[in-house]
């Protein structure tokens, strides 16, 4: 049942207007990455959350300890 949730979850987080494709370095395949908070996506393949960088093309970088740390500063255990 907790499968089905999840999966319920996921779908919604699709439909919601911030996912886009890309190569997700913790993982390093080309995956859907889902926005959790501004510049901060969830990649689907793996499930790590990464961030995204922009400089001429978008990269989706593994979290440093203190963006793990502003994360969960500012939006404690909701994410
Ligand atoms: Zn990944």
């Amino acid at each position: 049942m907790a499968k089905l949730s999840d999966k319920k979850i996921l779908i919604k987080a699709f439909n919601s207007i911030d996912t886009d494709q890309g190569i997700c370095e913790n993982c390093e395949e080309e995956s859907i990455l889902v926005g959790i908070v501004t510049d901060y996506y969830r990649c689907t393949n793996c499930g790590a959350d990464t961030r995204q960088h922009i400089n001429g093309c978008i990269r989706y970088l593994q979290l440093e300890e203190s963006d793990k740390k502003w994360l969960k500063d500012k939006y404690g255990e909701k994410i």
